[in-house]
């Protein structure tokens, strides 16, 4: 499914995040920057040591990656030429500004993304893994912070993607992107 918002595609995918030809791929990481379970250890391990690597020097220099900030590294081996890695909120009930810190997430990935000449990005479903962000709500944080910055001028990639690995997170995609 995919849908038009000013001069950027959104499209919904359902799949492994490591295989997307794209210039750069979202993780899901942790804010201490060091190798996680799900989407995290799957990119370190297709992408190998390079991204570990250059995460290790970008926690030496600044201490990782405050929830809802992001940084970025190569690719390595994966098709992708970057991961930009971002540190979404643990869900707590809902009252710990949850919200803002996932929008901030997406904010934070697509100014970096525009930064670095990046046209074509990839993101995962971020914090509704292991951290336990309910799907549903998490799919309109992300769907409708792109929306409102797509539609504000700001500066965004003409394609992003969503990659959802099961099907019921990417069924709550769908339904998101279908009401936006
Ligand atoms: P978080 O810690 O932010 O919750 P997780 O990695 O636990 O991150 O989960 C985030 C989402 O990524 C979940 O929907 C999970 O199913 C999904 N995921 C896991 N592996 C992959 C993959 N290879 N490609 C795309 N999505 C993946």
């Amino acid at each position: 499914m995919q849908k038009q918002l000013a001069h950027t595609t959104i499209e919904l995918i359902q799949g492994d995040i490591t295989k997307a030809a794209v210039d750069a791929i979202v993780n899901a990481a942790n804010k201490e920057l060091v190798g996680g379970g799900g989407v995290d250890g799957a990119i370190r391990r297709a992408g190998g040591e390079a991204i570990v690597q250059e995460c290790n020097e970008i926690r030496k220099r600044q201490g990782g990656c405050p929830t809802g900030t992001a940084v970025i590294t190569t690719g390595g081996n994966l098709p992708a030429k970057s991961v930009i890695h971002t540190a979404g909120p643990v869900w707590q009930g809902g009252d710990a500004g949850e919200s803002d810190l996932l929008a901030s997430c997406y904010k934070e990935c697509l100014r970096l993304a525009s930064e670095n000449e990046v046209n074509s990005v990839a993101f995962p479903s971020i914090s509704t893994g292991v951290y336990g962000y309910p799907t549903e709500k998490a799919a309109n944080v992300a769907l409708q912070t792109i929306r409102d910055l797509a539609e504000s001028g700001t500066k965004v990639p003409e394609s992003i993607q969503f990659v959802l690995f099961d099907d019921a997170t990417y069924n709550c995609y769908v339904e998101a992107l279908s009401e936006l």
